[in-house]
């Protein structure tokens, strides 16, 4: 599409955030090219409402942001949400060390980070540099990455208190695209309880599932 501004700050705010209206069969060049991109972001306006769009390496989402417009459009469908985790499901032994990592940093909080490198498709799981830590309060450092890796998880013990996102989370996780987990009541027989969130475009989204293989699975 033309982008028209008339001076090169708005003409750059345009480009970082491009908008492309749905033709009636649902695709355009544009359109498929954000969605097939390795990283990317954008928004998509269509009959049916407006879709963000963000790809990362290891992440394909699509999320309406607005309702259905009222007026009529003679444009195609946004399509259906998707929130895909490109680089599969973590492995059930990750999640397995970090808990164990957090039960023996007791009663303190603590952090660990999931990250996937995209040229050898591997999760790794780094704990990170502790500059403080108390039953309330943890103070870490954000993993340097290594070219091709990329930050996946960003999950913190709350100790043996309950499991939520605070005020200071939700500051940290704003900028950020990644999955945010918190792990609380590590302590309890009852087993951990925990909250998790996707942060991409600055919200805050729910998760269709828990990001690590077997989770969910009962059976
Ligand atoms: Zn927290």
């Amino acid at each position: 599409m033309t982008i028209t501004a008339d001076d090169p700050t708005a003409a750059a705010i345009l480009a970082a955030m491009p908008c492309y209206p749905v033709p009636p069969s649902g695709g355009s060049p544009a359109l498929d090219g954000l969605r097939a991109a390795r990283a990317g972001h954008g928004v998509a306006v269509g009959r049916d409402g407006v879709m963000f769009i963000l790809r990362r390496p290891w992440l394909a989402l699509d999320v309406p942001v607005t309702p259905r417009i009222a007026a009529y459009l003679p444009y195609g469908s946004i399509g259906e949400p998707r929130a895909d985790l490109r680089c599969g499901l973590i492995p059930d032994e990750h999640l397995a060390r970090i808990l164990d990592h957090f039960r023996g940093a007791l009663p303190n909080e603590a952090a660990a980070f999931v990250l996937w490198c995209e040229t050898i498709r591997q999760f790794a799981v780094e704990f990170p540099i502790i500059e403080e830590a108390t039953p309330s309060r943890l103070v870490y450092r954000t993993p340097v990455l290594s070219a091709g890796w990329h930050l996946v998880c960003d999950i913190h013990s709350h100790g043996t208190g309950p499991a939520f996102f605070s005020a200071t989370d939700n500051a940290d996780d704003t900028d950020a695209t990644k999955i945010a987990l918190v792990f609380g009541r590590l302590s309890d027989p009852d087993g951990p309880e925990t909250v998790s969130r996707l942060c991409a475009g600055g919200m805050f989204l729910p998760l269709p599932r828990s990001p690590f293989a077997g989770a969910d699975d009962a059976d």
